[in-house]
């Protein structure tokens, strides 16, 4: 039987990078996958191929550049399907491409098939083909997650779908209602919209992305009801039948009693750890609410050798976050003293048309924390790069403790704001305060500017010396 330092359970961003890292320390490592296609979610049903398709929806509409230049771009032809796919389906390919070439390079013995434990450090990988059986003195478990399938709803992977089957798509909907307006719903819902989709987003409680700021979200409100989506707030599901031919709608009935006719029907709400056909319970390791597995601050499980990272073991469940779980429970494995554990700030990007992103602090945690805080603001339109682009709403907000004009947090609405909150992370991580910011010299015209403007608010506010209203 070969045996390996590591056993690593899952190609998706957790398991590969931890995977490479510990062979880059010249440890002898196995990685099983189940998949044909390497990169779990991040590649296959998840980040990669959502944030291809807003990029394409955007490209397909031309909605960013609809009346600045004086004369229209038109399309030879209407987008089709396929055209919406065709991206998506090469980015897939070869960013899982990337990922096989990187454990080869890496020299990480690869398996192919579902992964079991038959003792705590024996694995069985099996595939139709064959049964193969390997040891690991250390054992990382990176099978990420799925979504969730309440019974209540009847899935059929053709008109009413989950986050993994809306990948799949036959033909454009010409009406869609998402269930969730979370990361994942409010994204496909911009996404669809943009493409000309009629979209119902149906949200259980009075805001959507409860844990953004809400001035954030009220601008994002906005702009999505502009764009043709109809929200429909402290709603649920109460029944969801399915349509009875290609000709007829799919009928749901939302607790209100009101009733939506719609072509076709996501539910983007929830996901449990991916633990299955692991035999979990056959060498006892613990598991939390909806299947995740429950770790230590080092990532380590209840049975010592056996570490967990990523969507497995549950919040943040983003790849970022997952890829660097994996390198520091590698870190504590071989005691590589190189990254003990994650910042304790990291960004949140979500791909909503226009993108928000957020680091630190809330307005609203700021108040219920009681912090004496400002706010300083600047908006996209008065920027000259701005200006260039064409935006018309859009801002970045600064929340500022009034003690010492530290940066306690940073919200961004607007064109590309997961590249902008960036330089915001710095802010929030080091300490830096107003000051700091406005020391600074950026390229101009920037977008990057919005933090100097804002900056300069914020001590306005401050201060109470306003030149502008
Ligand atoms: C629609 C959508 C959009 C997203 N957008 C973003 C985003 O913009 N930014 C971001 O940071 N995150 C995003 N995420 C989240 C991100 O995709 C996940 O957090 C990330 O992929 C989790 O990584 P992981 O390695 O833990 O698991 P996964 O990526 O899920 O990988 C797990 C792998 O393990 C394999 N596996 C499972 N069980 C076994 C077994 N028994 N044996 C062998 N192999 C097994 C699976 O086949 C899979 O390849 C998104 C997710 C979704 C669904």
């Amino acid at each position: 039987m070969d045996t390996f330092d590591l056993i690593v359970i899952g190609t998706g961003p957790a398991g590969e990078k931890a995977a490479v890292k510990a062979a880059y320390f010249g440890y002898k490592v196995a990685i099983v996958e189940k998949e044909s296609v390497y990169g779990g979610a991040e590649v296959v049903t998840g980040t990669l191929p959502s944030k291809t398709l807003k990029e394409t929806a955007l490209f397909l509409s031309g909605k960013l550049e609809q009346g600045l230049y004086g004369v229209e771009r038109g399309l030879e032809h209407e987008a089709s399907l396929e055209d919406f796919m065709y991206r998506k389906n090469f980015i897939t390919t070869s960013a899982a491409e990337t990922i096989r070439e990187n454990l080869l390079r890496h020299k990480v013995t690869l398996f192919q098939g579902a992964a079991s434990f038959i003792d705590p450090h024996t694995i069985q990988v099996s595939s139709p083909e064959d049964t193969t059986t390997i040891q690991g003195k250390y054992i990382l478990i990176a099978t990420g997650s799925y979504p969730h399938h309440p019974s209540s709803i009847p899935f059929d992977g053709q008109r009413i779908h989950d986050s993994d089957t809306i990948l799949e798509l036959k033909r454009f909907p010409s009406s869609l209602c998402i269930v969730g307006a979370g990361v994942i719903g409010c994204e496909y819902a911009t996404i669809f919209a943009t493409m000309g989709t009629k979209v119902y987003l149906v949200n259980d409680k009075e805001h959507i992305l409860p844990f953004v700021d809400h001035e954030i979200t009220r601008e994002l409100v906005v702009q999505m009801q502009s764009a043709n989506i109809e929200i429909l707030f402290n709603q649920s599901i109460q029944k969801v039948t399915p349509a009875v031919s290609d000709q007829t709608f799919i009928a749901v009935i939302l607790n209100s009693g009101q009733l939506l006719e719609v072509d076709m029907f996501l539910f983007a709400a929830g996901r449990s750890g991916n633990v299955k056909q692991l035999n979990c319970e056959k060498i006892g390791l613990k598991m939390g609410k909806r299947e995740q597995l429950l770790v230590d601050a080092q990532y380590r499980t209840n049975i010592p050798h056996i570490f967990a990272v990523g969507d497995v073991i549950g919040f943040p469940a983003l790849a970022s976050t997952s890829m660097d779980q994996g390198r520091v429970a590698v870190a504590h494995i071989f005691q590589t003293q190189d990254l003990q554990h994650l910042p304790t700030h990291f960004p949140y990007g979500i791909y909503t048309i226009p993108e928000v992103s957020m680091v630190g602090i809330t307005e609203e945690e700021a108040l219920q924390k009681n912090i004496a805080f400002c706010v300083g603001r600047a908006r996209y339109q008065e920027m000259p790069r701005g200006k260039i682009l064409g935006a018309k709403a859009g801002f970045l907000k600064l929340i500022v403790s009034k003690e010492n004009l530290q940066v306690l947090g940073v919200h961004v609405i607007g064109h590309i704001a997961t590249e902008l909150i960036h330089y915001g992370v710095l802010l929030v991580e080091e300490k830096k305060t107003l000051y700091d910011i406005i020391g600074q010299v950026f390229n101009f015209p920037t977008l990057h500017e919005l933090y100097k403007y804002a900056s300069y608010d914020g001590l306005s506010n401050h201060t109470g010396h306003k030149i502008k209203p």
